[in-house]
């Protein structure tokens, strides 16, 4: 398998209950991209894509505004464009039905492919379940809010529409400035994302598999089916691979036959050790696209969307802005001593992820572009693809992930 992050650490976990002798390659230690930093959320509400009806007309915005909550880099742009045309593509209205009934059959029950991987290792209790909210301080906004979340009703998902004051009740450290918002009483948040992949990954190796450290740099096929990684420690043998390499899958998946468009949304995060004002469950803002997630390690500021590839340097003007950002929500907050991250999510432009086996190499599994939702998606990503290597009947119908859907 090539990648452990979230996603290839729960494959890892999944094969192995099925007694597959399982080796992760990845280039830096498990849970080191993106899974690193992320806001942390079971976003078990997610069912709408990143793209919805009306964004067409937010691009003028989005090339202007550098900092803004959805921003792209000019100089990326030409790259860019056959992604961003069907990522524009995928919110016309009949498509973001049927994204989202995809989405939410994914997303169904997800939180019990975690369970006894988590049980097994001794995780259970970092995983809380308090609810989360999404927070409006625009009043306009707010009521420009309320089709998706009847459309995220539709899909079954709990939530109710709360007054400025019963939301601050629920959270006392927000601003009295919000004219209101919506609680989710069925999420959950991990109280350390990277933590919670380390230790999945310590326990895959109890149980007997093997990371190493070392880059992916090809594939050797043989007779229609891969037989060894290429690496700079040599060739890797394996009977089957299962590429789970984030952000960076696209090259391996085009060496197994299957070329897909995947980009990534680069995101940012300020965790602030003593922030100075308590929340008790993770907050939301639409407003600013920004998650603030209290976990055991401080309150994370996280989010945003910048569209600018793999190798651009970060643009730590997008992390600091969330500072003042948080203040505006917040007005207690002091970020002192805030430490800063950027991370790359793997982005599809549907904003459905690529979950199957190679249209061409039937022993090449693919598990990747989980976009926003690669940590709560990971653990039924993880069964999904022990299903395919088996050559079970995987839980969900999986026709909508297939590699050759573009
Ligand atoms: C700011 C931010 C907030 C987010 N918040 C949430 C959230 O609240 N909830 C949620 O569900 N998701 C969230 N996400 C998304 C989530 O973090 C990602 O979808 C998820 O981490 C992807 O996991 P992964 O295992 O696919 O990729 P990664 O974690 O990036 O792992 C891929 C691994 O592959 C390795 N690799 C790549 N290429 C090679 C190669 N050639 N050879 C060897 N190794 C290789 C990399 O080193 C890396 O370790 C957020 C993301 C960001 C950036």
């Amino acid at each position: 398998m090539v990648g452990a992050g979230i996603v290839g650490v729960c494959c890892g976990l999944w094969l192995q209950r099925d007694g597959h002798q399982v080796t992760l390659l990845d280039r830096q230690g498990p849970g080191e991209g993106a899974s690193f930093g992320n806001a942390s959320i079971f976003a078990t509400e997610s069912v709408l894509p990143v793209a919805m009806p009306g964004i067409v007309g937010r691009v003028p915005r989005m090339l202007a505004d550098p900092l803004g909550p959805l921003a792209i880099r000019w100089g990326y742009l030409p790259r860019l464009a056959p992604w961003l045309l069907r990522f524009l593509a995928a919110s016309r209205t009949s498509r973001v039905e049927a994204i989202s009934e995809a989405l939410a059959a994914l997303l169904d029950g997800c939180l019990d492919d975690y369970e006894p991987l988590l049980a097994e290792a001794g995780l259970a209790d970092t995983v809380v379940r308090r609810g989360w909210i999404g927070a409006h301080l625009d009043p306009a906004k707010l009521a420009g809010a309320r089709p998706s979340v009847a459309l995220q009703r539709a899909h079954g998902v709990e939530v109710e529409e709360l007054g400025a004051a019963a939301l601050r009740q629920l959270e006392p450290a927000l601003s009295r400035a919000l004219a209101g918002g919506f609680y989710y009483p069925e999420v959950a948040h991990s109280l350390d994302p990277y933590a919670m992949v380390v230790g999945l990954a310590r326990r895959f190796v109890e149980d007997g598999g093997e990371i190493a450290r070392v880059e992916a740099r090809g594939l050797a096929v043989e007779e229609g089916r891969v037989v060894a990684v290429r690496t700079a420690a040599g060739d890797r043998r394996c009977d089957a691979l299962v590429v789970a390499a984030g952000a960076w899958s696209r090259g391996l998946a085009a060496q197994a036959g299957a070329p897909v468009p995947l980009d990534t949304e680069r995101g940012y995060h300020l965790t602030i050790p003593e922030p100075g004002v308590t929340l008790n469950r993770p907050i939301y803002s639409t407003e600013f696209g920004m998650a603030c997630t209290p976990l055991a390690t401080g309150l994370r500021l996280g989010g945003t969307v910048e569209l600018g590839g793999l190798e651009a340097p970060p643009d730590w003007r997008r992390a600091e802005v969330l500072a003042a950002r948080g203040r505006k929500l917040f007005p207690g907050l002091s970020v002192e001593g805030a430490s800063r991250w950027m991370g790359f999510r793997p982005s599809m432009p549907d904003s459905l992820p690529v979950i199957g086996a190679s249209p061409k190499l039937p022993n090449a599994f693919l598990a990747f572009g989980h976009g926003h939702l690669g940590l709560t998606l990971g653990a039924r990503t993880g069964r999904l693809v022990a299903d395919l290597v088996a050559g079970r009947r995987p839980v969900v119908d999986l026709t909508p992930y297939r590699p050759g859907r573009f």
